[in-house]
C-alpha cells in the first residue's frame, strides 16, 4: 500500500486556528503529516523555535497522524530527508496565491519529484494571520478565539514579562 506523507511548512509565529484548521483537513487527505517549522526564518522570533514547537505540539495533540519537527536550510532537502512527497500550504486570498505561486516554481524546479496541494481557507479563517495575532495582542485587543487556548496563555505570559 502507498503512504503519503505530506509536509505543512511555515513559520507559526504563533500558530492560529487557521493553521490548525489546515492541519486538520491535510490530516484527513494524507496518510501522516508533519508541520515543519522554519528554525531561522526572522532573526528575532516573537516565540522562540522551542516554545513555537511545544505550542504546536500541544494544539495538535488531537490529530493523530500528525507530528511536528524543527528544520532549517531548504524545503526541498528537508521533504527529501523525511521522504515526503507532498508539500500543503494554506491559500487566503489572491496575495497568498502570488506568493505561493513563485515559491512553489522555484521549489519544483529543486525538486521536480514533490507536488505542492493548496487548501483554500474557510471564510471565517481567511483573514487570520499570525502578523496580526503579532500585533493585536501587543496593542491589548483579545485574541481569544482566533489561536488555540495555550497559544493565548503562552501570549500573555510573554506579554507580562515583557512590560
Ligand atoms: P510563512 O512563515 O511561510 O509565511 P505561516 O507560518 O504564516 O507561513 O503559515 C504557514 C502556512 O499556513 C502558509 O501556507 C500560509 O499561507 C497558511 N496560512 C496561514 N494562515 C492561514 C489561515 N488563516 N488560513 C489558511 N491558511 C493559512
Amino acid at each position: 500500500m502507498k503512504m503519503t506523507k505530506a509536509i505543512c511548512p511555515g513559520s507559526f509565529d504563533p500558530v492560529t486556528n487557521g493553521h490548525i484548521k489546515i492541519f486538520e483537513r491535510a490530516a484527513k487527505i494524507f496518510d501522516e503529516i508533519i508541520v515543519g517549522v522554519f528554525s531561522n526564518i526572522r532573526k528575532t522570533p516573537f516565540l522562540p523555535i522551542d516554545e513555537r514547537l511545544s505550542l504546536l505540539r500541544e494544539a495538535t495533540a488531537h490529530i493523530k497522524n500528525l507530528r511536528v519537527d524543527a528544520f532549517d536550510g531548504l524545503l526541498a532537502d528537508y521533504a527529501r530527508q523525511s521522504g515526503a512527497g507532498v508539500i500543503v500550504r494554506g491559500l487566503r486570498d489572491q496575495n497568498d496565491f502570488f506568493y505561493e505561486t513563485s515559491q512553489m516554481m522555484m521549489l519544483k524546479h529543486m525538486a521536480p519529484e514533490l507536488e505542492s496541494v493548496y487548501l483554500v481557507s474557510e471564510k471565517e479563517y481567511a483573514y487570520l494571520s499570525s502578523s496580526a495575532i503579532r500585533e493585536m495582542a501587543s496593542f491589548g485587543a483579545s485574541i481569544e478565539g482566533l489561536v488555540p487556548p495555550c497559544v493565548e496563555v503562552a501570549i500573555e505570559k510573554k506579554l507580562q514579562k515583557d512590560n
